[in-house]
């Protein structure tokens, strides 16, 4: 907490602080008491009690349920965000994870008596094989960023395998901070290629570029600006000729479930972030699963185990890879996240995966055709699930992307994702997501325009907002450097 700007309204839990209050009961100690200088070296131990308030029980529950309040989520509002948005979460998928039967085992179980959870992570790898079109799905990774990495690391080990030295990894400009960064951590070069008028991929830039060195090139479709790369086929043949592979960033795959694959764009490698696209509330840091589906050509680098089927019907934890890149998860991966994703799509089947796809791309063009005539459009096409506006027109009047994000706030709505991807100016990135009805887009339409237009009309109000929260306008680049991480009101 940062004290400036702070509202102090309620007392906070160190003013309710008296000396002797305690918030909670134990029964006496039956057991010899030990000196703690016999159990913790006299160098570690404090010299002055901490000071921590000395409250009631109700004081610490309300305190802390104070504090939840102030974090917005998808479960109190509308939250657009563009790029890393979080999708439906069903809440039917917490009960399935909170089975008792999934909850209470243990990783360390005999495969024989996990033959239920082995069959769940069996039959999820099948699905994803499906929708993804790919031949082996491995369910390692926590995140998307470790599926690229896992992706790369199993492209460089069939590059070693055929004796090439290929040390490139083409990144368009569009794609996610995480591709570039990947690509080092897997020991590559990361190599950006520009976006052409259109916000594609510069098909020209692309051929200079693929050569002998290269690797792979990394490609998000629909791409961060929301738009569907429709020279996929001849992207994939430049890149295929000069002999690198394809990888698919599908962090977001609302946009194409059921209705095109990336193994049918010429895709070798896909990962999906099934904390996005298929359940599992996101942020704050975890957890997550980013599983990495392969061609059959790099089957034999992918990391162990999979889960496989036995002649009997039983399931096995399959290690018997000898080229294998080796583990890059303990145990079988994020095995909650992984039951959720697999009753996710199991929930909506086939059909239903495919509508998602197809509400997720009406909301984002129904909201974009409404907002165009208020904002400047960089690429006025149709959109996959998400588009991207520029905040220009208003910095002509002194407002930036910035303030109207901030302003958002007021109306209660989390802002979109801003400034990226960097090669749109003042960016304003929107993905509405395909669950959130009518009513609700047309709410955060009315707010967008209304902004837009105190922007021309009254540019202060928007530069000071918000006006309704616990905090103002924070020093964002001191809050991140220099954090306070300690409540800045203690006496
Ligand atoms: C979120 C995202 C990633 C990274 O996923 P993490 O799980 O955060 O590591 C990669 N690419 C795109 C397009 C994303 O939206």
């Amino acid at each position: 907490m940062s004290g400036s700007g702070e509202k102090h309204d309620k007392a906070t839990i160190f003013e309710l602080s008296r000396p002797g209050r305690i918030g909670y009961s134990l029964p006496p100690c039956d057991v010899p008491e030990a000196d703690p200088a016999s159990l913790i070296p006299a160098s570690l131990l404090r010299k002055q009690p901490a000071e921590l308030p000395e409250v009631y029980e109700v004081d610490v529950i309300r305190h802390y349920t104070e504090l939840s309040r102030r974090n917005f989520g998808i479960d109190n509002g509308f939250y657009p965000l563009g790029s890393c948005t979080m999708k439906y979460n069903p809440k039917i998928n917490e009960d399935a994870a909170r089975m008792t039967g999934f909850a209470k085992i243990h990783p360390y179980q005999p495969e024989e008596s996990i033959q239920g959870a082995l069959e769940v992570l069996y039959r999820l790898q099948k699905d994803l094989q499906e929708i993804t079109g790919m031949d082996q799905v491995t369910l390692q990774p926590a995140a998307g960023a470790h599926g690229e990495w896992t992706g790369l690391m199993m492209i460089r080990a069939y590059h070693e395998s055929r004796g090439e030295k290929r040390t490139k990894v083409i990144v368009p400009d569009s794609a996610h901070g995480t591709n570039p960064a990947s690509a080092a951590v897997a020991g590559f070069e990361a190599v950006t290629i520009p976006s052409d008028s259109r916000g594609l991929v510069d098909l020209d830039a692309l051929r200079k570029e693929a050569g002998p060195d290269t690797a792979a090139l990394m490609l998000t479709n629909p791409n961060t600006l929301g738009l569907f790369e429709e020279h996929i086929a001849e992207i994939a043949d430049i890149v295929h000729q000069a002999g690198g592979l394809l990888y698919y960033d599908g962090a977001n795959a609302n946009a194409i479930m059921g209705i095109t694959r990336p193994g049918d764009m010429g895709f070798d490698v896909v990962h999906l972030n099934l904390h996005k696209t298929m359940s599992t509330p996101h942020g704050g840091g975890g957890p997550g699963a980013g599983p990495v589906g392969v061609k059959e050509k790099l089957i034999p680098y992918l990391p162990t185990p999979i889960v496989a089927r036995r002649e009997d019907g039983g399931y096995f934890l399959d290690y018997n890879f000898p080229h294998s890149i080796g583990r890059v998860k303990s145990f079988y991966g994020n095995f909650g996240i992984l039951l959720r994703a697999y009753v996710y799509i199991l929930s909506y089947g086939g059909e239903g995966l495919r509508q998602v796809s197809e509400n997720a791309v009406l909301n984002a063009n129904y909201m974009l055709k409404k907002l165009a005539p208020y904002f400047d459009v960089p690429y006025d096409r149709k959109c996959k699930h998400e588009f991207v506006l520029s905040g220009n027109r208003q910095k002509k009047h002194g407002v930036r992307t910035l303030d109207m994000a901030k302003r958002l706030l007021d109306f209660g709505y989390h802002p979109p994702t801003i400034y990226f991807p960097l090669n749109v100016e003042e960016c304003i990135m929107i993905e509405p997501t395909e669950t959130e009805s009518k009513e609700t887009l047309d709410g955060f339409i009315e707010a967008m325009i209304q902004i837009a237009q105190e922007a021309e009309h009254d540019p202060e109000r928007v530069k000071n907002a918000p006006y309704t929260t616990v905090v103002q306008r924070l020093d964002e680049a001191l809050a991140s450097r220099k954090p306070v991480l300690n409540c800045s009101c203690a006496p």
